[in-house]
């Protein structure tokens, strides 16, 4: 599954969900091209949620993944089997019906 993003073809970077404005290079710079990632990446860092929003079971484990072009998105574990992770592990990322991003480990 595939990720729309904008890159930015000035600093190369791409932003999820797509702006019209790279929010590294600022408002000087208009360069945005429509993309798509890979739905793969690398997990940064990671938590577990003891008070999660309204709607999520506690606890919830919550990941930020470095996608293609350097796009970092938040995720919430897809299921309790993935809430063990490390940062640099390999993880497959999901846009679910709710528009947030979901994150299981790539087999
Ligand atoms: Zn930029």
């Amino acid at each position: 599954m595939s990720i729309d993003a904008s890159l930015c073809g000035n600093c190369g970077r791409a932003v999820v969900p797509p702006r019209d404005l790279c929010p590294y290079c600022g408002p000087r710079v208009n360069n945005m091209t429509a993309t798509k990632l890979e739905g793969r990446g690398e997990v940064l860092s990671h938590t577990m949620l003891h008070n999660p929003p309204e709607g999520f079971d506690a606890p919830l484990k919550i990941a930020l993944v470095s996608l293609q072009h350097e796009a970092v998105v938040l995720c919430v574990s897809k299921s309790t089997d993935d809430d063990a992770i490390e940062i640099g592990d390999q993880v497959t990322v999901v846009l679910g019906e709710d528009e947030r991003f979901f994150y299981s480990l790539s087999k």
